[in-house]
Parts: C-alpha cells; sequence; structure tokens
C-alpha cells in the first residue's frame, strides 16, 4: 500500500452495479475506495480490474469516512439499517437512490444523494470512470444532517467530476415525480394503449415517446411506490391537460385548442433554449489520451456525413484515457454517430 494510499480519506461502496462501481472507478485517485457487494464474483471482478483499493464485507466497514449505498431501491432502506449497525455515528452514510423522502428519520449521518446519470445497462461490467462528468448530482441533507457531512458529499460529487445541487428530500421528489417518474408512467400508458397488432406507421416520434417504457419494471414500479404522492399529484395535473384538451377538440373548438398547444409549445421551447444542449443528443466517448485520438472520432463521423454541432473535451489526463462530450442536432444523428462509433470499437454512452 502506498503511503499516500494509508493517509486519504477512506469510502466504502455498497453494491458495485452501474452506478456503484462507476462512482468507485471515478473516485479512486482522490478516496481510497473499500468495495462490497452481494456476490463474490462481482466483488472478485472489482479488484481484479482496479475498481476498488480492497473488499471488505459489510460487517468490517468500521472506520471509513463514507459509505456510500449503491444498492437498488428496494434494499437501500435496510442496506443503510445494517451499515448504520456496524458504522454509528463514526461514518456518514449517503446513497444514490432515485427517491429521497423514504430516507427522512433513518438514524445515523445520512446525506441523500443522487446522480442524475445512467445509461440503459446495469451491473459491474457496464461502468464508466467518466459516467458523472458534468451531471447534476442532488445532494439531499436531511433534519439531522450536519453541514460538514453535507459538503463532504457536495465535495464526493465534485470529485466524480458531477455538480452537486443541494436541495430537499421534498422538493427532489416533486420534482423528479414531475421530470422523470410520470413522464415513465406515462410512457408505459402510451406504449400499452397504442401498440396493437399493426404498428406499420410506428415512426421516431412514437419511439422517442415510448422510449423509456423500454426501462425496467421492477426498478420503476418501487419507484412509483416510493414516491406515490407526488407521482399521483404529477398525474392528475397531466391529466387535468389531457382532459382539457380533449373537451376541445370534442366541441371542435379549434382555436382554443390550437391556442393551447401553442402555449405548451412555448414552454417546451423556453426549456430547450435554457438548456445548453440536449442531452438526448449528445454522446460521451472514451478516448486515449493520445496524439489523433480526437481526429481518429471526427473523421470516423465526417466519413459517414454525420454533423457534429459540438465538441467538448470532458476529462484528459495525461497517459489515461478521456472523454469527449459531442452534441448533434437530431436524435437520428446522435443514433447513427453512436452506431458508428461502436462498431468502430469505441465505448460511448449517452447520457439519459
Ligand atoms: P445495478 O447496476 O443493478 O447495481 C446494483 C448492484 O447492487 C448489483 O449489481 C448487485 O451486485 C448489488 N446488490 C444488490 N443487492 C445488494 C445487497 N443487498 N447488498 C449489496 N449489494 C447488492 O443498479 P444501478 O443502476 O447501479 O442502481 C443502483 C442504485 O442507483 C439504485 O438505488 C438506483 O435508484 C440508483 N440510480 C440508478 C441510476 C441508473 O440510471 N441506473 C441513476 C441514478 C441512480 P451483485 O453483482 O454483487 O449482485
Amino acid at each position: 500500500m502506498g503511503e499516500n494510499q494509508t493517509t486519504r480519506q477512506t469510502v466504502a461502496v455498497v453494491g458495485l452495479g452501474l452506478i456503484g462501481a462507476s462512482l468507485a472507478l471515478a473516485l479512486k485517485e482522490r478516496y481510497r475506495i473499500i468495495g462490497c457487494s452481494r456476490s463474490p464474483k462481482t466483488e472478485a471482478y472489482a479488484l481484479s480490474h482496479g475498481i476498488v483499493h480492497e473488499i471488505r464485507p459489510l460487517s468490517d466497514l468500521r472506520g471509513v469516512d463514507c459509505v456510500v449505498v449503491c444498492t437498488p431501491l428496494q434494499t437501500v432502506r435496510a442496506t443503510i439499517e445494517k451499515v448504520y449497525a456496524v458504522v454509528g455515528e463514526s461514518a456518514i452514510i449517503t446513497d444514490v437512490g432515485s427517491v429521497k423522502g423514504f430516507l427522512c428519520g433513518m438514524s445515523g449521518r445520512i446525506v441523500g444523494g443522487h446522480p442524475m446519470a445512467g445509461t440503459e445497462h446495469s451491473g459491474i461490467k457496464a461502468a464508466k470512470k467518466h459516467l458523472f462528468e458534468n451531471a447534476t448530482y442532488c445532494v439531499v441533507p436531511y433534519r439531522n444532517s450536519a453541514p460538514q457531512d453535507v459538503e463532504f458529499v457536495c465535495s464526493l460529487a465534485k470529485s466524480a467530476g458531477a455538480r452537486p445541487v443541494r436541495m430537499s428530500a421534498d422538493t427532489h421528489d416533486s420534482l423528479a415525480a414531475d421530470f422523470s417518474h410520470m413522464p415513465h408512467m406515462s410512457a408505459y400508458a402510451l406504449a400499452a394503449s397504442a401498440i396493437g397488432e399493426d404498428c406499420s406507421v410506428a415512426g421516431s416520434g412514437f419511439s422517442d415517446c415510448t422510449r423509456i417504457a423500454c426501462s425496467d419494471p421492477d426498478f420503476w414500479t418501487e419507484v412509483f411506490r416510493l414516491n406515490r404522492a407526488n407521482v399521483l399529484r404529477s398525474l392528475n395535473e397531466f391529466a387535468s391537460e389531457l382532459s382539457a384538451m380533449r373537451a376541445l377538440l370534442e366541441k371542435e373548438d379549434y382555436d382554443s385548442l390550437k391556442t393551447a398547444l401553442a402555449h405548451a409549445q412555448k414552454k417546451r421551447l423556453a426549456l430547450a433554449a435554457a438548456r445548453s444542449g440536449e442531452p438526448e443528443c449528445s454522446l460521451t466517448v472514451d478516448v486515449r489520451d493520445e496524439v489523433g485520438s480526437i481526429g481518429g472520432v471526427v473523421d470516423l463521423l465526417a466519413g459517414e456525413r454525420i454533423g457534429i454541432s459540438n465538441l467538448h473535451i470532458v476529462n484528459s489526463r495525461e497517459g489515461e484515457s478521456g472523454a469527449l462530450m459531442l452534441e448533434f442536432s437530431t436524435r437520428s444523428d446522435t443514433c447513427a454517430a453512436k452506431n458508428v462509433l461502436a462498431a468502430a470499437g469505441y465505448a460511448v454512452s449517452q447520457k439519459v
């Protein structure tokens, strides 16, 4: 063990899947990382691929500075309880779960966390060091969270390359219901209602609206259960918008319908303008830190006549791989670029 490794702060990551292993990779230069997962095979993989410095059972986490619980949502509360039984008040406990209110009132130095990053894949083999680069990382203080513990979780998020944003659990869960949970429910409903025997006219618009209905039903049932009140509130608001539009159509009041559509269009355009680059239209590509690596990516896409609307280097460290963020003006260009780059052997991820 190198000297700097003995003096570094120690972070334990419990649950070495997509998010946990990605976080371990992103943090391991700055912190000493102890890994702990459910399957011995996953733990062996984490050690042999240098994802963690050390593996320890959950019962042996005493002495660490912080424990990050990255297990599936349905196990987060029980895992935090087990961790608390071991570390007590000696370590900060944080999590990465997609709902935050259900941890209110738990014992321990708990600070909630939710990195707004992911991919369509899961498990340790899908882990990426750059997954959190530039992503929003919600940091949620609870009533008994100490300011210095909240600060520590913010610094973890920054070390992973993310942008920490502090908010209450209520605010997080309400926003998450509107911008993530209700859209998933409505995508499932639309897929269920529209897809029948004849799908010959289902085009890219339909695919865009229902893409997230391909997500894991186990995970989403748990999200809806844990954030039930907010999701019901958001669904009611959505349903009342739909009912109002349906009523105008029934009455054949096309002027009012057009006004309602124009109002929604204006809101959506303002959102697009407020954001720098739609996440659906951006890709992160892992590249080696060597001469010509960026040119290789650009030339490959130019050869396929795929235009890049913006390009920036997300990270570049000497002698290591870095990441390029590419932005495109349309979703079809983004998909085409993703396919071309993946076929050429590049590791490509699309922020979701
Ligand atoms: P994942 O890839 O399925 O990883 C979860 C890992 O946890 C599994 O690989 C499993 O590892 C391990 N595990 C399961 N039960 C465990 C237990 N009782 N104790 C210890 N380890 C256990 O899932 P994920 O996508 O990383 O999601 C993990 C958390 O991140 C969830 O709370 C989710 O809400 C949150 N999150 C996910 C995303 C996303 O887009 N995926 C985004 C933000 C936040 P083994 O191989 O050892 O069984």
